[in-house]
């Protein structure tokens, strides 16, 4: 039997094992372990790549987003709104922030925040927006900031599943006040740890996020405010910088692979293949179906030796976390129907065509026999 994992970072590993090797050797050598130079180097070829005034290093992607509403005044008494087909953190940040997230529900084909949405749940308390590029895909941005603008609103982008896609040419992260990127290690750019980052053209904002992120000093041991330690460390510094020069070509095979995937399964009634909107550059850091039998299909993949996942199985606002909010099962319907009919394929760039083909193949099996 074959077998095909959801994810293999050890493919990626080997194949930069050297450079990353002198790279972390060069740490060690300076002993340049929490911020400093490697940190400062990489910052600076990330808000390059982004194409963005300044990146902060931080110590992942949800302190990225936590530290980034607390700089910009956010707290207690104020909403936020963002979706519910999310990774949690996008909740917690909003919710550690003191304010309290408002859900909105995904538009049905981007699955991503739908605008129309987003102006209705608007209140006096709205303060923010943070719309997700759910999957590597932005979200329909021009909308939301034209809404946002017309309420005086701020708008944090939840850019961590969409290193280098874009949004009508436009760098996911960089079109709100500001964007926020994790490099948790299975993200197309991935640390070997705990990382994250903050991109935004606003100098202030930049300013106010690297003093919170050092216990609130811009000079050591003179505190301005409470602040928290949300740095990032040297060694994750150097391992980000020798990935992010790979990470056009990374996600340009993602692509390819979501290409090939979609052409082998496009005649397929039973599943609904993502899609890649006019206004965007998917950078497919998940590649998800939707199909009604999931659970059946995921456990027959399974048994070929096709590793899937599923992202996510419980919206946020049905989180158990949550249930304090008293937001009852079929408020959002889109979201709430996503989660029982998302399933993820395996994705990564070092996926081979014939791995892919295999997917294919034993997902056809599946649907013609049963
Ligand atoms: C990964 C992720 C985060 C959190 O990033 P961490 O680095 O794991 O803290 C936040 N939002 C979304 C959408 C994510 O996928």
């Amino acid at each position: 039997m074959k077998r095909v994992p959801f994810l293999d970072l050890s493919a990626q590993y080997a194949a930069i094992r050297e450079e990353i090797s002198s790279s972390l050797q060069e740490v060690f050598e300076s002993v340049s372990f929490v911020g400093g130079p490697f940190v400062e180097s990489f910052e600076k070829d990330f808000a390059i790549f982004c194409g963005c005034g300044n990146a902060i290093g931080t110590s992942n992607g949800t302190s990225a987003l936590w530290m980034t509403l607390l700089s910009l005044g956010i707290g207690q008494g104020d909403e936020v709104i963002t979706v519910p087909n999310t990774f949690i953190a996008t909740a917690e940040a909003i919710t550690f922030s003191g304010a309290r997230p408002v859900f909105v529900d995904a538009e049905e084909r981007s699955h991503t925040m739908n605008p129309v949405l987003l102006e209705k749940a608007i209140t006096p308390k709205t303060k923010a927006v943070i719309p997700v590029h759910l999957f590597g895909q932005p979200a329909d941005m021009d909308p939301i900031m034209e809404i946002a603008r017309r309420h005086g609103l701020l708008v944090v982008e939840d850019a961590c599943q969409a290193h280098g896609a874009q949004y009508k040419g436009k760098s996911a992260g960089t079109i709100g006040d500001a964007g926020c990127f994790s490099f948790y290690p299975g993200k197309n750019l991935g640390a070997y740890g705990e990382a994250g980052a903050v991109v935004t053209n606003n100098p202030d904002l930049a300013e106010k996020i690297k003093i919170l992120r050092d216990h609130g000093q811009s000079r050591k041991y003179y505190h301005q405010v409470v602040g928290w330690n949300g740095r990032m460390d040297g060694l994750q510094g150097a391992v980000l910088s020798v990935k992010l020069k790979y990470l056009p070509a990374w996600n340009e095979a993602r692509r390819k692979n979501a290409v090939l995937y979609s052409s082998l399964l496009s005649d397929v009634e039973e599943i609904t293949l993502p899609s890649e909107m006019d206004y965007a550059r998917h950078v497919y850091h998940l590649y998800v179906i939707r199909t009604p039998r999931r659970n059946d299909l995921k456990s027959y993949l399974a048994d070929s030796g096709i590793e899937c996942g599923i992202h996510y199985p419980v919206p946020v606002h049905l989180q158990q976390a949550y249930r304090h909010f008293g937001i009852v099962k079929g408020t959002f319907p889109v979201a709430e129907k996503c989660s029982e009919e998302f399933l993820s394929l395996p994705m990564y760039p070092e996926l081979t065509g014939e791995q892919i083909g295999y997917v294919a193949t034993e997902l056809r099996k599946k649907l013609r026999l049963s």
